[in-house]
C-alpha cells in the first residue's frame, strides 16, 4: 500500500504548526492512495510526540531516538530520516518548508534518486502519481509538477493547508529505529532564538510588516506595538534590512521568507514584486501608503492611503480598546 510519510519538527515538546498542516494533508493524500499515514521525529524525545502525531492521524510514528539529533544538521538528520523511509517504504515524503525542510528535502531527494517539488501549495495524488502546485517567477504564475521517483518529495508552505486534529485519533504506534551517528562535515556553532514572545513570521497567523516608510530603525517600535496588541509577528521589507533597522530573520520576500499568513499587514511599504514574491499569497492584505498610486495596493484587500505614524497608534489603540472588551 502506497504509505504517506511526514518528517516532523518539534518545538517546546510539541509538533510545530507546519508539521501538523503537513500530517493533515498526508492524512488526505493517504485516504486517497489507501495506505497508511506515518510521521518520523528525530532527536532524544522523538517518542513523546506520538500522541501529538496520532491527533493528526498518524498510525505510526518513526522514533529516531538520538542526542546527536536534537539539534538540526543536515546530516545527521538526513541520514536518520532515511533509515525511516528504507524501514516505511512512503511513496510519498512529506515535510514542512521551514528553514530545516527545505534543506533536507534536496538533500534526501538526492540520496534517494527520486524527485522533489519545494513550497507547494496544494497537493493531490493521481493516477499513482503525486501532482503539486507551486508559485514560480516570483509569484506570477503556478507551476503544476508531477514528482517521479518513490517517494515523490515535498515541502508544504506555512499555513497554505490547515492542521485538523482528527477525531478519535489515539496515540500513533511508536517505532523505534535506532541510529548511529554518522560522521559529519559541519557542526552546529549557534542557535539563535527570537526574544521571549516574539513569534517568528514563518508560522505567524497574522503579521505587522514595516518598511522604509518608517525613516528610521527606533520606528519600528510603531510596527511591534500594533504586532504585540495583535497577537501578530513583526515583518519587514528588504530595504529595512539592508538599512540595518531590523534582522534578516523578519525579512519577507524573494530573499527572505516566503510567508501565508491569514492577515499580513504592510506599514510604508512600497510593494516592489520581490516583496510581493513572499506575501502575495496571504488570505487578507492590508496596505498603509501615504502614496495612492503605491503597488501594494494592487494585491491589497484593504487599502489606507495616509501617515503609517497617526495610522498604526491609533490602529493599536484600538486594537487594544477591542481586546479589552
Ligand atoms: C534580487 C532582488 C531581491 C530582492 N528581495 C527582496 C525581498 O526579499 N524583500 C523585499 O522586501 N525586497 C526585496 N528586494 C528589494 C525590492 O526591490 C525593493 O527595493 C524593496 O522591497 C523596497 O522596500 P520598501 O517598500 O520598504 O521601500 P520603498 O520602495 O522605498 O517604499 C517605501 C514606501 O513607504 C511609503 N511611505 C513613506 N512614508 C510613509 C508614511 N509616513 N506613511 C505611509 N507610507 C509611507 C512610500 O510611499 C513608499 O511606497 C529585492 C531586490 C532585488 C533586486
Amino acid at each position: 500500500m502506497p504509505g504517506i510519510l511526514v518528517f516532523c519538527e518539534t518545538k517546546d515538546g510539541k509538533l510545530k504548526k507546519v508539521s501538523r498542516e503537513a500530517l493533515s494533508i498526508g492524512r488526505k493524500l493517504a485516504e486517497k492512495t489507501g495506505g497508511d499515514l506515518a510521521a518520523v521525529v528525530v532527536g532524544s524525545q522523538a517518542a513523546s510526540l506520538a500522541a501529538d502525531a496520532g491527533h493528526y492521524g498518524a498510525k505510526k510514528l518513526y522514533a529516531v531516538e538520538s542526542a546527536a539529533l536534537d539539534s538540526y544538521t543536515t546530516g545527521q538528520t538526513t541520514a536518520a530520516v532515511k533509515q525511516a523511509v528504507d524501514d516505511f517504504k512512503p511513496s510519498v515524503l512529506l515535510m514542512g518548508g521551514t528553514s530545516n525542510g527545505r534543506d533536507l528535502a534536496p538533500r534526501l531527494a538526492a540520496r534517494l534518486g527520486v524527485g522533489v517539488a519545494s513550497d507547494v501549495d496544494q497537493l493531490d495524488w493521481t493516477d499513482g502519481k503525486l501532482r503539486a502546485r507551486r508559485s514560480i517567477y516570483s509569484g506570477k504564475v503556478f507551476g503544476r509538477v508531477e514528482i517521479s521517483g518513490t517517494p515523490a518529495i515535498a515541502t508544504t508552505r506555512p499555513n497554505a493547508f490547515s492542521a485538523e486534529v482528527v477525531a478519535g485519533g489515539g496515540a500513533a504506534d511508536v517505532v523505534k529505529v535506532s541510529f548511529t551517528p554518522v560522521e559529519v562535515k559541519s557542526k552546529l556553532l549557534e542557535t539563535k532564538t527570537p526574544e521571549a514572545g516574539e513569534l517568528t513570521i514563518a508560522e505567524a497567523d497574522i503579521i505587522v510588516s514595516g518598511g522604509r516608510g518608517l525613516k528610521e530603525a527606533q520606528n519600528f517600535s510603531y510596527i511591534r506595538d500594533l504586532a504585540h496588541a495583535i497577537g501578530g509577528a513583526v515583518g519587514a521589507s528588504r530595504a529595512t534590512v539592508d538599512a540595518g533597522w531590523i534582522d534578516h530573520q523578519h525579512q519577507v520576500g524573494q530573499t527572505g521568507r516566503v510567508v501565508s499568513p491569514n492577515v499580513y499587514i504592510a506599514a510604508g511599504i512600497s510593494g516592489a514584486i520581490q516583496h510581493l514574491a513572499g506575501m502575495s499569497s496571504s488570505k487578507h492584505i492590508i496596505a498603509i501608503n501615504k502614496d495612492p498610486e503605491a503597488p501594494i495596493f494592487r494585491v491589497a484587500d484593504l487599502g489606507v492611503v495616509g501617515d503609517l505614524f497617526t495610522i498604526l497608534p491609533a490602529l493599536t489603540e484600538e486594537v487594544k480598546k477591542a481586546k479589552a472588551h
